[in-house]
């Protein structure tokens, strides 16, 4: 079987993996995400003479993963320093001859649990992740979604909460899906960090009241056939039973199909690959771009 390699390149760390097309890792480092020069020299040694067949890598943002654009490969706009316009996949191609896989941490995490995970048997997944930040990747008949660039469902509008005063921390937004329900958002509007909050907390129901809205209307748009959250917030396992009771609410009946009105639970879920989700993910580009 073909070895394969796997980046998981965050913000905070980078994770490098082998594995195989079946979704296997057998090997992986990991290291703190510093200057590119000094980054992309230990992914280099780590993936030097192991005779990967393709290299994947799922990135923080944003990214142009838009294969013949002038910046195809780039990191472009990010905050982060050293990192904004670095041609990532340009350095990997430099290094190792062959194919190369790119795409968003939250794509790569989608396709990775439509390959081996909660998505399994489905034409079409969503994955959403609520941490540091929000993101979501969606595959739709096998294949993930680009247009201009790659979607940015984090960014939604969402109708504010009639309890909530709390401003909102997107940079670009303020008041966006993000800026009012990842993480930061929580430990900010109520003082204490979020993994701090007990599990009753009114907390929850108003993470659940913004949750549950950015997924009904990912489901008006795109109808995916399994709604996969993953993420540091979505660790609080009540946040579950509030957004399918308040999706149900919000739908009020709208969408008829057995997936929403029956068997929610079964169709807003965890992550099957856990903490290899990242990982697996990245594997299931190399695997994409190998084919
Ligand atoms: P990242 O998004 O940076 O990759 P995570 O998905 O772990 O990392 O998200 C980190 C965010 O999730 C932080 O804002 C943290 O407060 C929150 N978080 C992490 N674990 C929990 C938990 N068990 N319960 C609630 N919030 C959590
Ligand atoms: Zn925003």
């Amino acid at each position: 079987m073909n070895l394969l390699g796997a980046i998981e390149a965050g913000g905070t760390k980078f994770v490098c993996g082998i594995g195989t097309e079946d979704g296997k890792v057998e090997e992986r480092v990991s290291f703190p995400t510093t200057t590119p020069a000094e980054t992309m020299a230990k992914v280099d040694s780590f993936f030097e003479g192991k005779g990967v067949q393709a290299i994947g890598v799922g990135s923080f943002g944003p990214i142009d993963p838009v294969k013949g654009s002038a910046t195809y490969g780039y990191i472009t706009t990010t905050p982060k320093p050293h990192w904004s316009q670095y041609d990532i996949v340009g350095h990997l191609s430099s290094q190792f001859n062959v194919p190369i896989g790119f795409d968003t941490d939250v794509n790569g995490a989608a396709l990775g649990e439509h390959l081996w995970g909660a998505g399994q048997g489905k034409d079409s997944c969503l994955y959403i992740t609520v941490g540091t930040g929000i993101g979501a990747g969606i595959v739709v008949n096998g294949e993930l979604i680009h247009g201009l660039s790659h979607p940015e469902m984090g960014h939604i509008l969402v109708r504010r909460h009639p309890e909530d005063s709390y401003e909102g921390f997107c940079p670009y937004h303020g008041d966006c899906l993000e800026g009012l329900a990842a993480g930061p958002a929580i430990s900010k509007r109520w003082g204490v960090p979020a993994v701090e909050l007990s599990a009753d907390h009114p907390a929850w129901q108003m993470e659940a009241y913004y949750l549950a809205q950015a997924i009904m209307n990912y489901i008006l748009i795109v109808s995916p056939e399994k709604i996969i959250m993953g993420g540091g917030v979505m660790k609080q396992p009540q946040l579950f039973p509030l957004i399918h009771k308040e999706l149900k609410n919000l739908l009020n009946g709208y969408v008829q199909h057995s997936a929403l009105n029956d068997d929610i639970e079964q169709y807003i879920v965890s992550p099957q690959l856990g903490d290899n989700a990242g990982l697996c993910g990245a594997l299931a580009l190399a695997k994409m771009a190998l084919s």
